[in-house]
């Protein structure tokens, strides 16, 4: 089924502001973004705009109590032309997981692809074509009510916008264990891409930052002794005889990323383990000299080596891995399905624009 959709298009492109060369991730929109309200019960009111501001409330419940909620995805443009998405589905699926738990109404998945879509397509100039460049997407979800009261809001606004982002450089990270301060909580909300968690998560990352750490490596909320994931990316520990991710659980976000290494190692005959991975054992790794790589992965950075762990004071380097890494493999043949350089055996590409269509 296709849904109608109002589309006002730009008086004049803002493309001209785009240097390819110099892009400045999250600091620049396309022109147009999309919108659609939910009321009464219903999604409706889609509309595609030139981009910008909206206008709200001072008592909007979003605000107030944070029902608000997000995905990042992205877009690729191929040698042939045309403009290609990256397991669009999954992040459709995963915007309703995270609606379901903070009572926002789930929104039509063929909607959600209708509108990325359409979108995309409009402003397929934007996605730059340069090696290592991408269009990132960003739907998101927010409650609209303006009352005061703790109750969910009873209206709803599903926007997206996007921005290029230039090449990818993999910076390496100095990453601090944290302890002490928790991400999410046993029952909590750490499996949805909901606001709060972020801004949950700003003070102990500010304050690693200002030990000289580019990130803090959460562990389990109730013990503090397991891993799961760094801020906006999940963890991979290549090991000498092992390779361990830990197992998704309620405080634990299912990256996308993360599953698609999963599958790329799986079908590469690379054993992978996902489970309970304790602290100390990294640590005991460590002091046999056994830790190879350790990698963080996630939409927005692809895949980034951990050039050490801080723990309790004491700084575990991981020794220097050349191009034969597992975690330089797996970024490559990432990277030659997302750029169209080898064949999508997985089925992960989604077409938006065809292969002969020239950017207007
Ligand atoms: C978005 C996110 C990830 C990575 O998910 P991808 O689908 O791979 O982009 C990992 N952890 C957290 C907390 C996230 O918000």
């Amino acid at each position: 089924m296709a849904y109608e959709f109002t589309i006002e298009k730009i008086e004049k492109s803002r493309i001209s502001t785009l240097d390819p060369e110099n892009i400045q991730f999250g600091k620049l929109y396309t022109d147009h973004m999309f919108s659609a309200d939910f009321e009464n019960g219903n999604w409706g009111n889609f509309n595609i705009t030139p981009y910008q501001p909206v206008s709200l409330s001072p008592a909007t419940s979003a605000l107030q109590y944070g029902q608000s909620i997000f995905e990042g995805m992205k877009a690729f443009a191929f040698e042939d032309g045309s403009i290609q998405l990256f397991r669009p589905g999954q992040n459709a699926k995963r915007l309703n997981i995270s609606a379901e738990r903070m009572v926002m109404p789930a929104f039509p998945e063929d909607l959600f692809l209708q509108a990325v879509k359409t979108l995309v397509e409009l402003d397929r100039q934007w996605v730059p074509d340069r090696p290592g460049s991408s269009l990132y997407i960003r739907p998101f979800m927010f409650a609209t009510d303006d009352f005061i009261g703790v109750k969910p809001s009873e209206k709803y606004r599903f926007m997206i916008f996007c921005c290029p982002v230039g090449p990818y450089y993999n910076k390496s990270l100095r990453v601090k264990v944290e302890e002490k301060y928790s991400r999410a909580a046993p029952g909590g909300t750490g499996f949805t891409k909901c606001a709060g968690n972020y801004a949950a998560s700003m003070y102990p990352t500010w304050l690693a930052q200002k030990e000289g750490f580019d990130q803090v490596l959460w562990m389990d909320p109730l013990t503090h002794t397991l891993v799961e994931e760094t801020g906006t990316t999940n963890f991979f520990a290549v090991f000498k005889d092992s390779v361990v991710t830990p197992k998704l659980d309620e405080s634990l976000l299912a990256g996308i990323t993360r599953d698609t290494l999963l599958q790329i190692m799986r079908s590469m005959n690379q054993k992978v383990e996902e489970r309970a991975l304790p602290i100390a054992e990294i640590i005991s790794e460590f002091n046999k000299g056994n830790v190879r790589e350790l990698f963080i992965c996630g939409t927005a950075a692809t895949l980034m080596n951990v050039n050490g762990l801080s723990f309790r004071n004491t700084y575990y380097d991981v020794e220097a891995q050349g191009d034969n890494s597992l975690s330089q493999q797996l970024l490559q043949t990432l990277n030659d399905i997302r750029y169209g350089h080898s064949e999508d055996t997985f089925g992960w590409m989604e077409q938006v624009t065809e292969a002969s269509q020239q950017p207007a």
